[in-house]
C-alpha cells in the first residue's frame, strides 16, 4: 500500500494551494481528485469571476500562483458602490486618500484553478491521483487509511478534506455542518457595454433580487444576479436580447447598452459552516470548512487563508521536530480559522438577510445602514481594511477573545 505524509482530497484551488504551500517542508503529498487529470490541467470557464483581496494576492505570489495568471485575465477594482433598491443614495468605497491603488483584483475562477495546478505540477513530492472517489477514511492513533471505491487504499499521517462545501470526507469523519439554503440562486455571466465602468464594483440590492456588476478589462463586466430559485429558470429562458435589455434596465442604464458574452451559469446558494475544522488525523480547508454566500466575495479568499494558516502551523511543527498531526496543532488551526471566518460568515448571512428582506422595517434599517456606513469613517475603514490588509492576522481577531 502506498504511503504519504499528507493526502488531500480535492484538487480545487484550496487543495492545490495547500499542497503547494506545505510541500515546501519536503513532505510526501498525494492529491486525490474525482475529475480527470485533463480537467485539472485545463479547467473550463465556469462563469465565476473571483474578487481577490490584497492578502490573497500576497499568498498567491509567495506560492508562484499569481505569476501563472495571464496579465489579460487580471482586472482591478478601484471603487465600490452599494445601492439600496431604487434609492439614489450610495455607500461608497474608494482608494482615494490612501496609499493603495486597488481595493481588490478580479480573476476568472478557471484561471485561478489552472494557475494553482501549474504551480504544483513539477513538484516531485506531490502526486495527483485523479478519477478516483474516496469511499471511507479509517483513522487510528498510528495512521489514516484512505479507501477508494475501486478497492484500492493509500496510507497517510494526515488527511485534508478540500472537497467542496458539500464535503463527503467531512461526513465520513462524522463532522457536522450548519447549512443555510437561501432558496435563491446566483446567475453569473459576462457582459460588454457601451459606457466604461471606471473600475467600479457595484452591488445593487433590489427588492426581489440583487445585482452585482464587477469590472473586468475593457468595457466588460461580470454580472452576478441573485434571485429566488424559481425566478432563475425564467431568467435563464430569456432570449439574449430580453436578458440584455433587462440587465441594462435594472442597472439604470448606467453602462448604456449591454450585451451578453457567452453563457449564463446558475449556482444554487447554500452556505455551509463546519462545526469543527478538524478530526483525528484530519482537517478541513477551503469551502469544505466554510462555504460562503458569494455576495461579500470572501469564499476563496477565506479558503486560501485556511490553507495558509494550516500550512504555516505544520511547517513550524516540522521545523521544531514536533508532531504535525497532533490534536494540539489541529485544534490551534481550528481556533485560528474560526476566529477569522466566523464573523465574516455570520456578517455575510446577516447582510443577505437584511438586503433581501422586503418588509418595510428592513427597508428602513437598510437605508440607515448605508447612511451610517458613509458617515461613520471607522466602518468604511474596517471594510476597506478587510479587503486590503496584507497580514494573515485579521483585525477582527483583536475584537475576539482567544
Ligand atoms: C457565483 C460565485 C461567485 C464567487 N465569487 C467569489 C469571489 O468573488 N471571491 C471569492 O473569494 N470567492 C468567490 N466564490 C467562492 C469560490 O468560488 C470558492 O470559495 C472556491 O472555488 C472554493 O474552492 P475549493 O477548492 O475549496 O472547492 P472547490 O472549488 O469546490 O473544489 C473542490 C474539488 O474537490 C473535488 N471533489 C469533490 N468531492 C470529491 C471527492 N469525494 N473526492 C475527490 N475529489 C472531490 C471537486 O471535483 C473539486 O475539484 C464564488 C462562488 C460562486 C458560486
Amino acid at each position: 500500500m502506498k504511503k504519504f505524509d499528507i493526502v488531500i482530497v480535492g484538487a480545487g484551488p484550496a487543495g492545490l494551494s495547500f499542497a503547494n504551500s506545505v510541500s515546501q517542508s519536503g513532505l510526501k503529498i498525494a492529491i486525490v481528485e474525482l475529475q480527470d487529470l485533463k480537467d485539472i490541467q485545463n479547467p473550463v470557464p465556469d462563469g465565476r469571476e473571483i474578487a481577490l483581496t490584497h492578502l490573497s494576492l500576497k499568498i498567491m505570489k509567495q506560492l508562484n500562483i499569481w505569476q501563472n495568471i495571464p496579465q489579460e485575465h487580471i482586472s482591478y477594482i478601484k471603487k465600490a458602490h452599494v445601492v439600496d433598491g431604487k434609492s439614489d443614495y450610495t455607500l461608497k468605497f474608494n482608494t482615494d486618500k490612501s496609499e493603495i491603488n486597488e481595493l481588490g483584483y478580479m480573476v476568472p475562477n478557471f484561471s485561478i484553478r489552472k494557475a494553482c495546478y501549474e504551480a504544483v505540477k513539477d513538484k516531485t513530492n506531490i502526486e495527483i491521483i485523479s478519477k478516483l472517489k474516496v469511499n471511507s477514511i479509517i483513522a487510528n492513533n498510528k495512521e489514516s487509511i484512505v479507501c477508494f471505491e475501486n478497492g484500492e487504499q493509500i496510507k497517510a499521517k494526515l488527511v485534508i478534506g478540500a472537497d467542496s462545501r458539500f464535503s463527503a470526507t467531512r461526513r465520513m469523519m462524522g463532522i457536522s455542518a450548519d447549512m443555510h439554503d437561501f432558496g435563491r440562486s446566483a446567475l453569473v455571466c459576462r457582459m460588454s457595454h457601451d459606457k466604461p465602468h471606471n473600475q467600479t464594483a457595484s452591488e445593487c440590492f433590489h427588492y426581489e433580487r440583487t445585482l452585482a456588476v464587477l469590472p473586468l478589462n475593457d468595457n466588460i463586466s461580470s454580472i452576478v444576479i441573485t434571485l429566488k430559485s424559481p425566478d432563475a429558470a425564467h431568467v435563464l429562458s430569456m432570449t439574449d436580447e430580453e436578458f440584455n435589455a433587462d440587465v441594462a434596465e435594472r442597472f439604470g442604464q448606467q453602462l448604456g447598452k449591454m450585451q451578453l458574452i457567452g453563457k449564463r451559469f446558475n449556482y444554487p446558494l447554500v452556505a455551509t459552516y463546519s462545526n469543527k475544522f478538524y478530526g483525528k488525523r484530519f482537517a478541513l480547508i477551503g469551502d469544505a470548512a466554510v462555504g460562503m454566500h458569494p455576495v461579500t466575495a470572501h469564499g476563496f479568499n477565506l479558503g486560501l487563508r485556511s490553507a495558509d494558516t494550516l500550512s504555516q502551523l505544520i511547517q513550524t511543527a516540522i521545523e521544531k521536530n514536533k508532531n504535525f498531526t497532533s490534536d494540539i496543532l489541529l485544534r490551534q488551526y481550528n481556533r485560528q480559522h474560526r476566529n477569522v471566518s466566523r464573523p465574516l460568515y455570520l456578517g455575510t448571512n446577516g447582510i443577505v438577510g437584511l438586503f433581501t428582506d422586503d418588509r418595510p422595517i428592513a427597508k428602513i434599517i437598510r437605508k440607515g445602514v448605508l447612511r451610517v456606513g458613509n458617515r461613520f469613517p471607522p466602518i468604511k475603514k474596517f471594510i476597506t481594511h478587510q479587503l486590503t490588509e496584507e497580514n494573515n492576522s485579521s483585525i477582527i481577531k483583536s475584537f475576539l477573545p482567544n
